[in-house]
């Protein structure tokens, strides 16, 4: 059975506490994939203390070799990518094609960011003073930790480590416990493409022992977290009288509106794509269809059709069009959802239940599943829950539609199907989300474009794109006097 350890100062370590937890395949549970070697306390400490102590020399190194060695990665990703993809369906459950999607944009991501190498630019900015003048340099922090969720186990791990090793920070990565084989690939690529020891490590432990550990060091400077909410403002509140920084994405309850003059069948499939999709496990997952009275009876009609007609399955099956739940504790939580739903009063009209069929026995599969009729005070309106599950609220207008959408603690992605110009720059200027997209899914995104969300959803700079460096650099203002005298009077 495969081992997976974490990779501490260039060297791959069993816990030294004995600890191990299993990973278990999500399609069969019968299938378990290896054993984790649980970093303790201790371990995670010794990490940071690595990249503590190679931050000086990595510093040092001029920004375009750093992004030379973070585009060798990327080429090493793109030679790797099927093993990686098919690690990625393994152990988190995607199919094969959504996994194959994830890497590309991981792929693109560091191939962005190691062109970012070549642009750490400041500005030189005149005086006010003659023979003087004044500018500013790019600095990265010191240790950074990456904290990462399961459900894109490569490219989010990728859109944090990338852009921070290109900044000149050393890396702490601590990804979810649930996906560590693609976090012990991704930490090879990444050196295999030749970072010294200590400048990428990665600590595979529980969150509430070898996270806490990383965020409560000292030495740990700046922390990029995605994962949910509760943990996300907890340890935003833990770090704080650290002045530490602090960039998190975090929950989100996107909605799409569907007006009336909009094409309902391209409503529709997005509305399933976004819902349905990756099997509802990602952060810009559809889970609020908010449509127009005259044509919501049209809408759910269609889009229950649609939910009946995806394949659930192994994510390696080239058939399946939607994989199972992460493991049985995600599984329940969407069950738990959908009994919430019931008992506050909204109408299932599809799915609703755990699949059943060929391949899916030893599988955590739930079937897609509407709620028509659901209002936004009921739970599972304003709740992220994170599976295949989709809330049609119906409004009489546009307003009561904006109202819907935008009564939601979360902000990171929405979307409106409408062909009316005015509609659809009203709704831009109007809705109150990180992201929106115009006929299209509320899902997806380019590495080339920043990405993130606002209110309870994201905190910090904005990830990727023109803004990927903005959280791991600090700018210093240097003036330069080349005078040769003493100033006259006193400049403020
Ligand atoms: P998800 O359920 O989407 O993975 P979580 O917020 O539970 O979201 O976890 C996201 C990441 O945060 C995981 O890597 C998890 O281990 C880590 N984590 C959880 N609790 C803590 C904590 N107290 N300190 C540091 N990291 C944590």
């Amino acid at each position: 059975m495969t081992i997976f350890r974490s990779y501490i100062n260039g060297a791959w370590l069993n816990s030294a506490s004995g600890r191990t937890s299993l990973n278990i395949d999500p399609a069969h549970t019968d299938d378990v994939i290896g054993t984790i070697e649980l970093a303790s306390r201790e371990e995670a400490r010794s990490a940071v203390e690595a990249a503590h102590a190679a931050f000086r020399s990595w510093k040092r190194t001029p920004a375009p070799t750093r992004g030379r060695i973070v585009a060798r990665a990327a080429r090493l990703m793109e030679e790797r990518k099927e093993e990686l993809a098919a690690a990625i369906t393994r152990e988190e459950g995607k199919t094969l094609a959504e996994a194959r999607g994830e890497l590309t944009r991981a792929i693109n991501v560091v191939e962005f960011c190691a062109g970012e190498s070549r642009r750490m630019v400041g500005e030189t900015i005149p005086s006010e003073l003659p023979a003087n003048f004044a500018y500013t340099i790019k600095e990265p922090h010191g240790v950074v930790a990456a904290i990462t969720p399961w459900n894109f186990p490569v490219a989010i791990p990728a859109w944090k480590i990338a852009p921070a090793l290109v900044a000149g920070n050393t890396v702490v990565f601590k990804p979810a416990t649930l996906t560590p084989m693609t976090a012990v690939l991704l930490t090879e690529v990444f050196n295999e493409a030749g970072l010294p020891p200590g400048v990428l490590n990665l600590v595979l432990g529980s969150g509430g022992e070898a996270g806490d550990e990383i965020v409560c060091h000292p030495a740990v400077k700046a922390i990029s977290f995605t994962g949910s909410t509760e943990t996300g403002l907890k340890l935003y509140a833990q770090v704080a009288p650290r002045g530490v920084k602090v960039q998190a994405e975090m929950g989100g309850k996107n909605p799409v509106v569907v007006l009336e003059d909009c094409d309902i069948a391209l409503a529709v499939e997005s509305t399933a794509q976004g819902a349905f999709g990756s099997t509802g496990q990602r952060c810009t997952a559809t889970s609020r269809a908010i449509v127009i009275d005259k044509v919501a009876d049209e809408f759910v009609s269609k889009i229950v059709e649609r939910a009946k007609s995806f394949r659930l399955g192994p994510g390696d099956d080239p058939n399946t069009d939607i994989g199972p739940s992460v493991d049985e504790s995600q599984f329940t939580t969407v069950l738990k959802y959908i009994d919430i739903g019931r008992e506050d009063g909204a109408e299932l009209v599809c799915g609703g239940r755990r699949a059943e069929g060929d391949g899916l026995e030893n599988g955590w599969f739930v079937e897609p599943t509407v709620f028509d009729r659901v209002t936004t005070d009921m739970r599972i309106a304003q709740e992220e829950i994170f599976g295949p599950v989709l809330s049609v609220i119906r409004v009489k207008d546009f307003d009561e539609a904006m109202a819907v959408a935008n009564d939601s603690e979360y902000g990171l992605s929405s979307s409106v199907f409408t062909n009316d110009v005015n509609s659809t720059y009203r709704f831009i200027d109007e809705i109150e989300t990180g992201m929106t997209h115009i006929n299209s899914p509320t899902t997806g995104g380019e590495a080339h474009i920043p990405f993130g969300g606002v209110k309870h959803t994201g905190l910090g700079a904005r990830e990727q794109g023109s803004t990927s460096l903005d959280f791991y650099t600090e700018l210093k203002v240097v003036y330069v006097d080349y005078t040769g005298r003493k100033r006259e009077g006193n400049l403020y």
